[in-house]
């Protein structure tokens, strides 16, 4: 056995087994990073799902066995739950255990887990930034954080050694890791992924409010662009309530500074200001350009969606 292919961690406990849980658990088997992992789940159907699929070694109804010796937790459950999960799992938390979550936002997670950490557990928030807009333990799979970014935040005086495990960890499942201030990972989230759900959630909304345009119109020609923001706007609806629920100051700064740039872009529709419209699309389609360049899209017109719909 080499020493990359030894398990990081003896046994992981997965709280909460649904795309993102479910997708880790894959990708610790694929890399054999732990020795045993569990996972919990609330509901009848997802456990028995999660068996059945089998990517985890035991799965449990109740936290206690879960957690039990465990030397990973992990909080994949919606942010609004990880302050009452903590309460409950802190007292099981071994010393020397690393206690971590894989939340939308972080500020409020580091407010509401923070005062349940016991001394001498190792608490460090993070964020992988990858996705769909699928849920449950059916959506999880192994490639989905190859190649995408994670973000630490881990609070001042962490000791670095279980920073770099959990770090290890996440560049083992796949991943460029990042280590941030809480509430600039916010501040950076809340423009790059919170506002844009929040403008795909209220473009379908306004679209399915349209008396003038019926919903048979909107489905047939959704190719035109609405169709991408249905993606978006079909996410799991309790997590981004949570989001926005503990996202709050992020998420009003920068819906400020975007209700602005969108008046700007009233006026110039308006008076016919061209240059304006021209140079705002020119500047926007570099940003696109950059993202391909950065690997984190494909070049393929239409997302590649046209040639897989060929082949
Ligand atoms: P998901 O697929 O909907 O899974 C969430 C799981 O949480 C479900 O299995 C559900 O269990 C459980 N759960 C819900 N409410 C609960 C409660 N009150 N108590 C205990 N368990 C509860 O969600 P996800 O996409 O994996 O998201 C999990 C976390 O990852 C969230 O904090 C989210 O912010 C973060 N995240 C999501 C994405 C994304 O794109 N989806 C990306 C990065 C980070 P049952 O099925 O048993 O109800």
């Amino acid at each position: 056995m080499t020493a990359d292919s030894k398990p990081l961690f003896t046994k992981v406990a997965l709280i909460g087994v649904g795309l993102i849980g479910s997708s880790m658990a894959h990708a610790m088997r694929r890399g054999g990073l732990a020795a045993h992992i569990s996972g919990f789940s609330r509901s009848i159907t997802t456990l028995e799902r999660a068996k059945k699929i089998g990517f985890a070694n035991t799965m449990h109804g109740d936290l206690e066995p879960c957690v039990r010796d465990a030397d990973l937790v992990v909080l994949a459950t919606p942010v609004g739950t990880f302050g009452a999960l903590a309460k409950e799992i802190a007292s099981l938390l071994k010393r020397d255990a690393i206690l971590t979550d894989v939340g939308s936002v972080k500020t409020a997670v580091v407010r509401d887990v923070g005062p349940h950490v016991p001394e001498g557990v190792h608490f460090i928030p993070a964020h992988p930034i990858a996705g769909t807009e699928q849920s449950g333990p059916d959506a999880g799979f192994a490639e989905l954080f190859d190649g995408r970014w994670c973000i630490l935040t881990p609070p001042p005086g962490t000791d670095p050694a279980a920073v770099e495990r959990l770090s290890e960890l996440w560049r083992r499942l796949g991943s460029h890791v990042d280590v941030m201030d809480p509430k600039h990972h916010d501040i950076v989230l809340a423009i790059t992924s919170h506002v844009p759900h929040l403008i795909a959630y209220n473009i379908v909304g306004t679209a399915d409010d349209l008396e003038t345009v019926t919903e048979s119109e909107v489905i047939k020609y959704s190719a035109g662009g609405f169709r991408d923001f249905t993606r978006i706007a079909a996410s799991d609806p309790t997590m981004w309530r949570d989001v926005f629920l503990n996202n709050r100051e992020a998420v009003l700064e920068v819906l400020g500074r975007f209700s602005e740039d969108l008046s700007a872009l009233q006026r110039a529709i308006r008076w016919g200001d061209g240059d304006a419209l021209f140079n705002l699309f020119t500047r926007t389609r570099a940003i696109r350009r950059g993202i391909i360049d950065a690997g984190q899209d494909s070049a393929d017109p239409n997302f590649g969606r046209n040639r897989a719909r060929k082949s």
